[in-house]
This record gives structure tokens, C-alpha cells and sequence, in this order.
């Protein structure tokens, strides 16, 4: 007996379930981006800040740093003293 129509089907199945997987995975990215949008910073560990200047460089001297003590793209209090590895030095 010819069953090949149900090994088709069965294919036909497996497409549409990894096609499913797949857009749950789409789904899910599309989140982490929107959060990521909406919340705009990170974490200081993330941005692997440290409470001391490296160098001559501290978040006094960044175009991100918003005074008395917060920075445009790191979550928390940041010190003036402060550095992170998106230092960006004022022009
Ligand atoms: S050095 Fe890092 S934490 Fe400090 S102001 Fe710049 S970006 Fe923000």
C-alpha cells in the first residue's frame, strides 16, 4: 500500500511547527529589543563601570554624563569620578 501521502503530511507538519518555533523566536527577540528600546540604559556591570577614573578619563569629562550624577546610557548613580567602558570624552 501506498502511504507516501502520509509521510507527506507529516513533513508538511514538521515545516509548520519549525515555522511556528520560528516565529516565537522572531516574537521573542522582538521584545528584548523593544524593552531594550524603551529602557535605554544598561547596567553598570554591563557597561563595566567602576567608581574611579581610568586614567585621565572619569564621566566628568564624558558627553554622556548628565550632572550632579547620572549618565545618558548607564543605569543608577554614576560618580563624576566615575568610569565606564563607553566613555566618551567631551569635544
Ligand atoms: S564614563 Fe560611562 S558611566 Fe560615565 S558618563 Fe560616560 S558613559 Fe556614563
Amino acid at each position: 500500500m501506498n502511504n507516501g501521502g502520509n509521510d507527506c503530511q507529516r513533513i508538511s507538519r514538521r515545516v509548520a511547527l519549525s515555522g511556528a518555533a520560528l516565529a516565537l523566536g522572531t516574537a521573542a527577540i522582538a521584545t528584548a529589543v523593544s524593552q531594550a528600546a524603551a529602557q535605554q540604559k544598561i547596567s553598570q556591570a554591563d557597561a563595566k563601570y567602576q567608581g574611579t577614573p581610568k586614567g585621565d578619563q572619569h564621566c566628568d569629562g564624558c558627553l554622556n554624563f548628565q550632572p550632579p550624577n547620572a549618565c545618558k546610557f548607564v543605569q543608577g548613580d554614576v560618580s563624576p569620578s566615575g568610569w565606564c567602558q563607553l566613555f566618551t570624552p567631551k569635544s
